[in-house]
């Protein structure tokens, strides 16, 4: 059995199902530092408040999880508090709560007053919002410590890793199954790639995964790679599996940035405890939560057009879209100091939800990638449910139906989340 793509999915898939006693695991990637991917260069933020069952059931699942190990996963339930701006946003954000607190997430509706109450930090332009929602078990987790948890844990049960194999094709078979002729993956073809170095200084991984082409000084040997089943969990990269296998599909890469923050160097208003913050997502669509030292902020920018791009655009990016937003909402960001900052990629889809569950047409290939911005939070209920499936047919505890490709046939069946950051 292989699984392509070692990030935090393909990790607790692995785990999941060597877990299941399934024996002769295999995980291929080109990079399991990762330092392209999402599992490496997300933000870190975990809640259980979606609007639809299956994202919340798979949430509130992971966070339980992260709960049960929160020394090791670095899990701090700080909550998220969510403003909004937008009277019509807010209140269908508000007729969910319903939904989210029938499963005890014990979400509140605040009042602009009450935020800057309760959040001291909050000090600007509190007459723009119409009110906000607090969602006290919601938090933030150490994502690195996610994946290492994973994949300790695959390995001890004999899951073998195989670093630095870039999949450049697939191979295919037609077998006769009991709905009429299916294709069969039988191997895939995968080229070992030199190692270029911690950082990747000489640019080698960037411009594999960024051209989906080996360059001639970087590879090493060809080796194909017989496979009983296969399982896609490329993330932003699975459209190019997919496209060798004839299969189109949605999603696609769009690259987030996301900028450190020193605001502590020039001092803190009495009375604001940054350490006591979970996220914060702003009216404007900026997000930010401490970390460590510092300040962590995302913004998606609005236009910013699909395509495999790392490029942080730096202070620019920080002036234009960081520091305005932040000190429009908190005046101690008046004074402060970008660090730093760097981009990754969401694999976003036409509803803004993941793609899991078998691949029609095929008798062995299944699939669990694309989760926008969800991905860390949803990591160990995919992990358990695609293990469920591969193994016995069904999902089991955590149905992932709903996530199946072949809902985008069919808009009353997508499964649209609209707060989406
Ligand atoms: C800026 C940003 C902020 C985010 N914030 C959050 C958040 O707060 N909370 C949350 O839950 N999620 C967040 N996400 C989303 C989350 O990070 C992803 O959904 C999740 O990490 C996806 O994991 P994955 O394993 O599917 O993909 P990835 O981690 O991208 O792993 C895919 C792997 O495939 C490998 N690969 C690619 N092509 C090949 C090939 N041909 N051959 C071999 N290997 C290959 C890559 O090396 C990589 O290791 C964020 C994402 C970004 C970019």
């Amino acid at each position: 059995m292989v699984i392509v793509g070692g990030g935090i999915i393909g990790s607790s898939v692995a785990w999941s199902l060597a877990s299941r006693g399934v024996r002769d695991v295999a995980v291929v990637d080109v990079d399991l530092a990762g330092i392209y991917a999402a599992s490496e260069l997300n933000a870190g933020g975990a809640r259980a408040t979606w609007w639809h069952p299956v994202n919340i059931e798979t949430c509130l699942a992971t966070l339980d999880f992260f709960r049960e190990h929160r020394e090791e996963l670095g899990f701090r339930e700080r909550g998220y508090l969510w403003l909004y701006a937008d009277r019509d946003l807010f209140a269908r954000a508000l007729a969910k709560r319903a939904l989210q607190n029938a499963r005890g997430l014990g979400v509140e509706r605040l009042e602009p007053g009450a935020v800057r109450e309760r959040f001291p930090l909050l000090d600007g332009a509190m007459h723009e919002l119409v009110g906000a929602t607090f969602s006290p078990r919601d938090g933030l987790v150490n994502p690195n410590a996610v994946r290492a948890h994973y994949r300790s844990h695959a390995e001890r049960l004999g899951v073998r890793f195989l670093n630095r194999h870039y999949v450049t094709g697939v191979e295919t078979q037609r077998v006769a199954g009991a709905a009429g002729s299916l294709r069969r993956v039988a191997a895939l073809h995968v080229v070992g790639v030199r190692s270029p170095g911690a950082g990747d200084e000489s640019g080698t991984l960037r411009e594999i995964l960024t051209t989906h082409r080996v360059p001639e000084p970087a590879r090493e040997a060809e080796t194909r790679l017989a496979c009983d089943t296969l399982v896609n969990c490329l993330g932003a990269w699975s459209p190019i599996l997919a496209a060798k296998l004839g299969i189109s599909d949605p999603a696609e890469p769009v690259r987030r940035q996301i900028s450190l923050v020193d605001v502590r160097r020039e001092g803190l208003a009495p009375g604001v405890d940054l350490d006591e913050l979970g996220m914060i997502v702003d009216a404007s669509g900026l997000y930010f939560h401490p970390e460590g030292a510092f300040v962590l902020a995302g913004y998606s920018t609005p236009d910013e057009a699909p395509g495999y791009d790392f490029d942080y655009d730096g202070d620019d990016f920080f002036e234009r879209e960081i520091w305005p937003r932040l000190a429009h909402r908190a005046s101690a960001f008046e004074r402060c100091r970008h660090v730093r900052g760097w981009a990754g990629l969401y694999a976003v889809t036409p509803d803004r939800s993941g793609i899991a569950g078998a691949v029609a047409g095929f008798a062995n290939l299944f699939e669990a990638h694309s989760f926008t911005g969800r991905g860390v939070m949803q990591s160990w209920a995919v992990g358990r449910a695609m293990a469920a499936l591969v193994a016995t047919g069904s999902f089991g505890d955590h149905d992932l139906a709903p996530l199946s490709r072949s809902r985008f046939s069919d808009p009353a069946r997508w499964v649209t989340e609209e707060l989406h950051i």
